[in-house]
């Protein structure tokens, strides 16, 4: 059998969730779950998480699923509710919405009965210059008096567009954030997302709102999971299914952009682009096989690739680690032109899925 194999590290997540309560002791959790937990399998995660305080998604679909594993905190539509009749879900399931628009509010307001009663609280989304989602600081303040006055409990958020660089709008964004904060106090409020929860001591608030991090890669260019002391939740693992040896001069794989400066071994690994493995390449890349790291060489193809083992031992069925503890996902992300948000989420369903 097809040897690729993502294993999930359930200790490892609990350790970064512990993380997170050392550095925000007193804010409650919401654990970002969306897009399959960050693609690592909703499932596997949620039963690692069950100490959190409530659950970020981003879409309904993906709050129905969680209720649908039997868990009971408190849930969080992070982008609200795309059409009316959601709503009739949202109470159901009882789940929190953010109001990122009017049509929102009064979609909301249309059910504030129910909502109220079921005791939810309405996240209020400050478009503070990340020009994505959320009201202007000027039409902000008027939505969150009229919610409570309709008898909404308001949380006021926003999110960071540079949480992880030193950046002039941070400061912009923090003092808008302050001054709505200042003007409709008393009010929950939450604005750290992995980043800011490391940068922003003084910005816990009530919710901190950690994703990446949970899942042991790091929200910063210039910081690794073992600078911010996190450990690495996902293994993606596949098996040497060939051995070549080539002469100097002889190349590899498709559009041979690869040649052997001298004679070597190369062995195929069974993973390719098709389990989600980049295909890019834009620097050196490397695996880890028993906690060395070894040079991809070749272009990666659909289903396998190649790597250098000219100085190491290794044989048919050699355990290869494209990326976990010994190769970073954030080192993988960076020698192929992204992130590790992205490597992780967009792994295909081919891999067999593994919790450790
Ligand atoms: C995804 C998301 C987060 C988590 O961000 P990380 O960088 O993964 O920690 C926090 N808040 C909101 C609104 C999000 O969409």
């Amino acid at each position: 059998m097809r040897q690729a194999t993502v294993y999930i590290d359930s200790d490892a997540l609990q350790y970064n969730f512990n993380r997170v309560k050392q550095l925000a002791p007193h804010s409650k959790i919401v654990s970002m779950v969306k897009a399959n937990a960050y693609g690592h399998g909703v499932k596997d995660c949620l039963a690692a998480l069950d100490a959190t305080d409530a659950f970020g998604v981003a879409c309904l679909e993906e709050a129905l699923e969680i209720r649908q594993l039997g868990y009971t905190q408190p849930i969080t539509l992070i982008e609200g509710i795309f059409s009316e009749d959601e709503m009739t879900h949202v109470i159901e399931q009882k789940l929190e919405c953010i109001v990122h628009h009017t049509q929102q509010v009064e979609w909301l307001i249309q059910h504030k009965q129910a909502y109220n009663a079921l005791g939810l609280k309405v996240w209020v989304k400050l478009n503070n210059g990340m020009n994505r989602l959320g009201f202007k600081v000027t039409e902000i303040i008027d939505v969150i008096q009229r919610l409570k006055a309709e008898g909404f409990t308001c949380v006021l958020a926003m999110h960071f567009a540079n949480a992880d660089v030193d950046h002039p709008l941070n400061e912009q964004q923090i003092e808008q954030f302050l001054q709505v904060k200042e003007a409709c106090a008393p009010i929950l409020s939450s604005c750290c997302n992995s980043a800011a929860i490391y940068k922003y001591p003084e910005l816990h608030f009530d919710f901190v709102r950690p994703g990446i991090m949970l899942y042991g890669a790091s929200p910063f260019a210039d910081k690794n999971i073992h600078d911010l002391d996190l450990k690495a939740v996902m293994t993606f693992s596949a098996e040497i299914i060939a051995l070549n040896q080539i002469q100097q001069g002889e190349c590899v794989g498709y559009g041979s952009t690869y040649a052997a400066t001298c004679p070597s071994k190369i062995a195929i690994v069974s993973i390719g682009y098709g389990d989600g493995y980049p295909r890019a390449y834009t620097q050196q890349n490397f695996v880890a096989i028993d906690q060395q790291l070894i040079p991809v060489v070749g272009r990666v193809s659909m289903d396998m690739m190649a790597i250098d083992i000219t100085n190491i031992k290794a044989e048919l069925g050699t355990k290869v680690e494209l990326w976990g503890p010994n190769r970073l996902v954030d080192d993988v992300a960076t020698a192929n032109g992204t992130i590790g948000y992205e490597l992780l989420c967009r792994l295909s369903n081919r891999p067999r899925r593994k919790i450790i």
